[in-house]
């Protein structure tokens, strides 16, 4: 089964640089990277040191619904390249040893029996396995201690569906709600 690896979606990400609000309704924090354990799930890579970064409460799913979670996620503050779409993780995934993977069905529900902390270099291994089945559409690869939204794992052939709830709802939020909020000083909220 081939597999890619997937980034935030560009429209979503977008919205958060233009001072939308976070899936909780909250403006995005504002903060300098301290340079480790910043991942950005727009670019899939690590925030630099000295780089500002949002934190926001992001439900990496095109619903809401009892398994559609919302957890903190990291972004570059400034508009940053999209992921290209890989079959190979990101690399800065080798910087863990492990990660939590779950498969989903259809409806978006966790299928029971899918998840699991995976070894870094079994990633792709178990993602096929996974997909190559009938009942999962994608999977999610999150942090294992945290449980933190990393990125999504789909076949190759899925069609490009939306990643994240209420995207038609930030697109109507005003710009720039959150200009020179947090900033210099602010710290890292982690
Ligand atoms: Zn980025």
């Amino acid at each position: 089964m081939k597999i890619r690896y997937k980034g935030m979606d560009t429209e979503i990400a977008r919205k958060y640089w233009q001072g939308g609000l976070d899936d909780d309704g909250n403006r995005v924090e504002v903060a300098i990277s301290s340079g480790d354990g910043v991942p950005c799930r727009h670019c899939l890579r690590g925030v630099a040191a000295g780089e500002k970064y949002l934190t926001l409460a992001h439900r990496p799913f095109p619903i809401k619904g009892a398994y559609s979670e919302m957890g903190p996620i990291f972004l570059h503050q400034s508009p940053c390249e999209p992921f290209p779409p890989s079959a190979s993780p990101p690399t800065m995934f080798a910087k863990r040893d492990q990660y939590l993977m779950r498969a989903y069905d259809a409806n978006h529900r966790i299928l029971y029996g899918s998840g699991g902390p995976v070894g870094t270099q079994d990633l792709s291994k178990r993602a096929s396995e996974l997909l190559a089945q009938e009942g999962p559409a994608y999977v999610h690869l999150r942090s294992i201690g945290y449980n933190c939204f990393l990125c999504r794992i789909e076949r190759e052939e899925s069609p490009g569906a939306p990643d994240g709830a209420n995207a038609s709802l930030r697109a109507t939020l005003p710009k720039n709600l959150c200009e020179n909020d947090g900033g210099e000083g602010n710290g890292n909220h982690r």
